[in-house]
């Protein structure tokens, strides 16, 4: 074999969205992701132990046999497998009838049976994709306990883990780049959220990401991850002899360390690649290829990631899989999910929620929003429900779009600003709702709607009813309290939560007023006063009249509406 796949094709080139340029050449990269995570259950996985990620105290959620003793038997947890079965269904892949469990054995202290149990050869999910991203399997197993190494020169063991349900998801080798992972990731996430699935919190451990990371030198590599992609199938095994040197990244907490250590990777990997081709080695020459990067500190393994240094670091050599000796567990019963009538396609499908990307696709489409504005209530569900129920009231399209930015833009500001939600300061899919009550809310809309309450007059009555509503005390910023006049500057909190919008915004003089004759008197008395003015109107100063606006606006104190005002001012002055 030539040299010829080292070189930039012109077909290469021409697919380049991919591949990274360095010093001339193409690189690409093949990325997979491997993600656990816990599922939310009542019990664990094969014991009636509670499954309870926030206990804190050490190991008081443990039996025999999550403990690993011997002659217990484990027992199936049906809910876990109703989350597999929903998850499998909602990704579009096949969920197996015939599904069953092995062990998986190796020795840590935190596995107290020296074997895992897993799935290896029938896994419960094969197939499906998410974000476009294709998917190899989805499999049930049990966690592990969580072992601490940093007290002293001990290790502690906690087995409340021990046993928790989790899933372990394999994707395709289909990912070329970092931001792709890091939305693939945050979309499962999501995904366990809305089937009631998991929190899948990455901070707390109850997701847990792993990189699969190599580049290839080869532009073939890149066609067959493009052809698995154009006709959604697994990639071709022939696939895996044009791909690089494979490194798992694992240690991850956070999406952004997800991306990170991607980054990282790929940037090492060309790195000691272009350091071997400037030696003169050829990739083709498989083995002084491989010992030429292993020189460059590129091999086969496990890696960390530091999350201070953003750079990762050599953990261990891979093991092969081989090496698990994975063998049925002859304690479990196999299983046919057509024999449990409530795991059928059709009861599984009645009972699905909407899933995120129907949501985005409805709240662009149907409610016609900006798709940044569109996520931000696929991402919160408080607003989300929120939000469903205002339009719900309002009904009409243009009303539901006036809504979409007081809720976006207003209530999302308040809410931001005052730290109402969880730590990031707005609620999560699967967080709080909105205090506001939704037709106090819809009353607002329907009042600018019918010209009874100027834009800076809807915002003051929304600030009001958040402020009481959510029991926050009035600020004490100039903006809502510079003068003893201002509707926003006394405000008893009682008096809001017991009247509707209409009264609130009356009591506090925020409604536009449309009193024709009031307005004609206040015309009439301005006019005789300022005799000038409708002089210069009339003498070709058209803005001369907006002096008499100002008037109005100032001696109503904004109850009028401006442009009713400016008509009612037109219409006197034409009729002189
Ligand atoms: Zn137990």
């Amino acid at each position: 074999m030539s040299d010829t796949t080292l070189e930039t094709s012109a077909k290469a080139t021409e697919k380049t969205t991919y591949a990274v340029e360095s010093n001339g050449r193409l690189y690409y990269p093949v990325i997979g992701l491997e993600i656990h995570a816990e599922l939310k259950t009542a019990s664990k996985m094969f014991c009636p132990c509670r499954n309870d990620p926030d206990e804190e105290k050490p190991n008081v959620n443990v039996c025999a046999i999550c403990m690993g003793h011997p002659g217990t038997l484990p027992v199936l947890n049906k809910q876990a497998i109703k989350h597999m079965v929903r998850i499998g269904t909602a990704i579009g892949g096949t969920v197996a009838d015939f599904t069953e469990w092995d062990r998986k054995n190796y020795f840590y202290p935190d596995i107290p049976k020296a074997y895992q149990i897993s799935q290896f050869a029938h896994p419960l999910i094969t197939g499906g994709s998410l974000r476009g991203v294709g998917l190899t399997r989805i499999h049930l197993e049990e966690d592990t306990a969580s072992s601490s190494h940093d007290k002293g020169d001990y290790s502690l063991v906690n087995f409340n883990r021990s046993g928790v349900p989790l899933m372990e998801l394999v994707t395709e080798p289909v990912i070329r780049d970092a931001k792709t992972a890091g939305e693939f990731a945050k979309e499962l996430q999501l995904l366990l959220r809305y089937l009631g699935a998991g929190e899948a919190n990455m901070e707390k451990g109850e997701m847990r990401v792993e990189v699969n990371i190599s580049v290839s030198t080869n532009p073939k590599a890149h066609e067959y991850i493009e052809d698995a992609l154009r006709e959604n199938k697994p990639v071709a095994k022939e696939a895996f002899s044009t791909f690089g040197i494979k490194t798992e990244v694992k240690n991850i907490n956070s999406f952004r360390s997800a991306e990170r250590s991607i980054e990282f990777e790929l940037e090492r990997h060309i790195k000691a690649i272009e350091a071997v081709l400037a030696e003169g080695i050829s990739p083709t020459d498989t083995a002084a290829w491989k010992a030429a990067l292993a020189t460059k500190k590129l091999v086969q393994e496990t890696r960390g990631f530091d999350e201070s240094t953003g750079k990762t670091f050599s953990q261990r050599a891979k093991e092969n899989s081989h090496d698990y000796m994975y063998f049925p567990d002859p304690d479990i019963p196999k299983l046919f999910i057509s024999e449990i009538p409530e795991f059928g396609a059709h009861e599984i499908a009645a009972g699905m929620p909407a899933l995120p990307w129907q949501v985005r696709d409805r709240f662009v489409n149907t409610f016609e929003m900006k798709a940044e504005d569109a996520e931000m209530f696929v991402q919160n569900s408080g607003f989300r429900n929120f939000f469903e129920l205002v339009a719900d009231a309002l009904r009409e399209k243009e009303l539901i779009k006036l809504a979409t930015n007081y809720v976006t833009s207003d209530l999302a500001g308040l809410i931001k600003k005052y730290g109402i939600g969880n730590e990031s300061g707005v609620a999560t899919a699967t967080s709080t709702t909105i205090a506001i009550p939704v037709q106090n809310f819809a009353d607002i809309i329907f009042m600018i709607k019918a010209g009874e309450l100027s834009s800076r007059g809807a915002k003051d009555l929304l600030a009001m009813l958040f402020f009481a509503y959510y029991d926050i005390a009035l600020p004490d910023t100039e903006e809502y309290k510079k003068d003893s006049a201002s509707p926003l500057s006394r405000i008893p909190r009682d008096e809001i939560l017991q009247k509707s919008t209409k009264e609130i915004a009356e009591a506090k003089g925020l409604v536009q007023k449309n009193d024709p004759e009031a307005l004609n008197k206040m015309i009439a008395e301005l006019v005789s006063a300022h005799p000038s003015v409708v002089a210069d109107y009339k003498a070709g100063k058209e803005a001369a009249l907006m002096f008499f606006v100002g008037q109005i606006m100032k001696a109503s104190k904004g109850s009028v509406n401006p442009a009713a005002a400016k008509d009612a001012v037109i219409a006197y002055v034409q009729a002189l």
